[in-house]
């Protein structure tokens, strides 16, 4: 996003083999440019199999766009990490590391802020501040695997922001993350996760992009839906539901709902009656998630009593359920959470400096 040249680190390969051709030089260049930024290399200068005078142009007309750890916190129990991660414009945005048996995991955020709405969640309380382009997307996942010096196999964009209002972006991510001459990290290893955004779902599933699609849907009927996520006034249960299945035939994907368990508003046996009838057809399982409560709602997570009893239900009904393991208990934070602590933090730390006796704006001299 520097006034006048290209980030390197935004580009796909195709993009870079035109780029380099148009400074002159030969397009096999664009491919060992692509191979040095998936490396994780910070400047051009440690691009070495490319001429200093190659590298000179380059820097005159492009550039490296890196983010920078803020924070860091590694959970003392299951070895969870949480990031927050700063952009070149002064922003802020959250990513956390997982580790499973079957590999390390990222779950990376695809906005700054959010403006989807949704009730529960401590992402949109702000709003949406801008998109993240396709290179801060990586990035993350770039500076989280030199941090940990493992590789990284699994992708959740279950961060901060709604994936699919910031599509193009997202679609170049994609694009970009499993070249070979990248991460060749495997498409199926990606999970997208969505409120709801059925003209996206339905381009998707036309590219036949072979990730897991996890749709929230939190909520069995459009009277609580509309409740918790906005979005489901412009596309209700019915229609939204029409569009996982076509995705899921098109696709042969199984869908992934997540359901998001808030204790006394959709965590009863009628509500988990309800979803089963509304779902059943659909290649898809649910993943049960007890709410992880923020401070500027009331609301609270369901027990793993009321967990497991919706559980049941959904499975006596033929509906696969899963109810889904806390990680990084220890450091907490649902989505956003972190990104708004650092933000009040800061307000606080401006509020004390401008109230500091001689500092500029002070009338104690007068
Ligand atoms: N915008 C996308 C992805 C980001 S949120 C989406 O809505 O799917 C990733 C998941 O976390 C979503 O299912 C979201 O509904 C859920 N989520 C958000 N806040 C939560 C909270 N406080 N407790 C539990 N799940 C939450």
């Amino acid at each position: 996003m520097r006034k006048g040249k290209v980030d390197l680190k935004n580009c796909t390969i195709e993009e870079l083999e035109k780029f380099v051709q148009d400074l002159g030089e030969q397009k096999f260049r664009g491919k060992q440019i692509f191979s040095w930024i998936h490396k994780g290399i910070e400047t051009i200068d440690k691009m070495t199999n490319l001429s200093k005078e190659f590298r000179n142009k380059l820097k005159e007309n492009a550039y490296i766009g890196n983010l920078a750890i803020q924070d860091r916190w590694i959970s003392q129990i299951d070895g969870t990490r949480k990031y927050l991660f700063l952009l070149e414009d002064g922003h802020i945005i959250e990513s956390v590391l997982m580790k499973y048996d079957y590999g390390n995991s990222v779950c990376v955020s695809s906005q700054v802020g959010c403006r989807m709405g949704c009730q529960f969640c401590a992402s949109t309380l702000e709003g949406m501040v801008r998109n993240l382009t396709a290179g801060e997307i990586l990035d993350q996942i770039l500076m989280i695997q030199k941090d940990i010096g493992e590789r990284i196999s699994h992708v959740v964009l279950m961060g901060s922001g709604e994936p699919l209002d910031n599509y193009e972006e997202v679609l170049r991510f994609l694009q970009c993350i499993h070249h070979p001459a990248g991460l060749n990290i495997s498409l199926r290893n990606i999970t997208l996760s969505t409120c709801g955004l059925v003209p996206q779902i339905l381009d998707l599933a036309e590219k036949m992009l072979p990730i897991t699609l996890a749709v929230s849907l939190h909520a069995p009927n459009d009277t609580l839906r509309n409740q918790l996520i906005p979005m489901n006034r412009r596309y209700p249960l019915a229609v939204l539901l029409n569009a996982c299945k076509k995705y899921a035939e098109k696709t042969k994907r199984r869908i992934t709902f997540e359901y998001a368990l808030i204790q006394n508003v959709n965590d009863e046996k009628v509500h988990a009656k309800e979803l089963a009838g509304k779902i059943k057809g659909i290649l898809s399982h649910v993943n049960l998630i007890p709410l992880n409560p923020i401070e500027e709602r009331k609301w609270k997570g369901a027990g793993q009593e009321k967990a497991r009893q919706f559980q049941k239900i959904l499975r006596e009904r033929g509906i696969e359920a899963t109810i889904r393991r806390e990680l990084g208990r220890d450091i907490q934070a649902a989505c956003g959470q972190l990104r708004r602590k650092h933000i009040k933090q800061k307000e606080t730390e401006i509020q004390y400096q401008k109230s500091l006796p001689g500092e500029a704006g002070s009338s104690n001299y007068s």
